[in-house]
């Protein structure tokens, strides 16, 4: 795929988007031999580019399906030095630039892509981009129909966005521990919108697990670990 050289130099940790057109302009970008100074100029990754005359080396694009626990943010780093899923990665994957791709909150827990690809990301949180996202949800209380019939209807939450779920189902109402254990399937992802959704209908989440996410789902993995994505599943996401 023909991609902008200042794009691949990016992507290669050269240096920034910006500060690799200036590396451009300045002359000190060969491709194949060759001074290239435009900055348009489309480039293959098999093309052999230089930098001051050493050949870059691209990273490769690194695709992870993690089961986060609670109690870790979905973020790349903490200004306040807090666990972040960053820490749950194996060493040799901690100096990749790796980010989540969307966010869970702290104390969700669940499927969570993690990668360095950034068009990847921003495919798949692309508002207009829908991807189904299933919940287990424990509710407390005991939710009758009623309710249930109230959320597949859908709810107003954040004052004025209308939140109506693709699917809702009850799974379990246990009456001795007073709680209700549903699944909810959204396709968009607004913070905190499961729980907001049960708020809105007057009950509170005691937890929630994402368990599917597309088509990828949290079997063979256990909590607190991750695994590389396949092949033909990257691309199906694509
Ligand atoms: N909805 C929430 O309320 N929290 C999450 O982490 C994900 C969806």
């Amino acid at each position: 795929m023909l991609e902008r050289l200042q794009k691949i130099l990016a992507q290669a940790n050269v240096a920034s988007r910006r500060k690799s057109e200036e590396y451009i302009v300045k002359g000190r970008v060969k491709v194949n031999g060759q001074v290239i100074k435009e900055l348009g100029f489309k480039v293959n990754k098999s093309d052999l580019i230089e930098v001051d005359g050493k050949p870059i080396k691209l990273a490769e694009h690194l695709y992870f399906l993690l089961n986060k626990p609670t109690g870790y943010l979905s973020t790349a780093s903490d200004e306040k030095n807090r666990r972040t899923v960053m820490d749950l990665l194996m060493e040799e994957h901690k100096d990749v630039r790796l980010y989540p791709v969307g966010r869970l909150d702290y104390d969700t827990a669940g499927l969570l892509l993690i990668t360095n690809d950034g068009d990847f990301t921003q495919h798949l949180t692309h508002p207009t981009y829908h991807i189904e996202k299933e919940y287990l949800v424990r509710v407390t209380g005991i939710l009758v129909r009623k309710k249930i019939v109230e959320l597949r209807n859908g709810v107003t939450i954040d004052m004025d966005y209308f939140a109506k779920p693709k699917a809702v189902r009850l799974i379990e109402l246990n009456k001795e521990h007073q709680s209700t254990l549903i699944s909810i399937t959204l396709i968009e992802g607004k913070n905190k919108q499961v729980r907001k959704m049960i708020e809105a209908i007057g009950f509170k989440v005691k937890n929630l697990t994402r368990v599917r996410y597309d088509f990828l789902t949290l079997d063979g993995v256990e909590r607190g670990k991750y695994r590389p994505l396949k092949i033909h599943e990257i691309k199906l996401l694509h």
